[in-house]
């Protein structure tokens, strides 16, 4: 008992996901199920914790942008992503970390593809639908006036495709999807994160 919990504590992942505005509790909670350690970031001081990973979640990304520059924070997240810190973003999260953006403006830009927002019009504002996810197979995705991937860049690796859309890539140590894993029981997209950050964290020490 001791030894495993021991264990357990020894791997806790200490996991910040950005609270300004949006779904951010439901990325919290998967985030425990996995048993991985989820603290919000509201403010600039909440950025001096330390921690493994960070999580944009959905919400309105122009919403978000104006309030991590308002906060002081908008340097900071986009140095330190750009230093490596692990980061998945999610819909909104997507638009967030995109070098280029249709129909909408760009917030961080630190991973090479082109956002377009708001891509599938009023008709198609939400849905929901299963698709294969690379390396983890078919999983559901629902998606919430999402935007989806135009185009990749650079290094940047497709992992799903929703129809003709790209809507999920990875590019080093940037992770995104334009649906909401987080809205679903299926926790295997959030394993990846946590895998990705584990696997970082190996050839770090190694
Ligand atoms: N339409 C939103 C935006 O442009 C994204 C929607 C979402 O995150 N569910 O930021």
């Amino acid at each position: 008992m001791e030894t495993d919990k021991a264990a357990k504590q020894e791997e806790t992942m200490k996991i910040a996901v950005l609270a300004l505005q949006g779904a951010f509790i439901e990325h919290e909670r998967m985030l425990e199920r996995l048993g991985a350690e989820a603290f919000e970031i509201r403010q600039k001081k909440d950025m001096e914790r330390e921690f493994d990973g960070l999580i944009l979640p959905g919400g309105e990304s122009t919403v978000m942008g104006k309030l991590m520059r308002d906060l002081g924070m908008f340097e900071e997240l986009k140095n330190r992503i750009e230093d490596s810190l692990p980061v998945f973003g999610t819909c909104a999260g997507l638009i967030l970390l995109a070098k280029e953006v249709e129909q909408g403006k760009t917030q961080l830009a630190t991973m090479s593809i082109r956002a377009r927002r708001n891509a599938y019009g009023r008709q198609l504002g939400s849905f929901h639908t299963e698709e294969e996810f690379s390396g983890i197979g078919v999983i559901p995705m629902t998606f919430i006036r999402a935007p989806y991937i135009a185009e990749v860049f650079d290094d940047t690796e497709i992992l799903a495709r929703a129809g003709d859309h790209i809507v999920a890539a990875r590019q080093k140590n940037q992770l995104v999807c334009a649906f909401h894993p987080e809205l679903d029981q299926d926790t295997r997209v959030h394993r990846y994160f946590l895998e990705m950050i584990r696997a970082s964290k190996g050839m770090i020490a190694g």
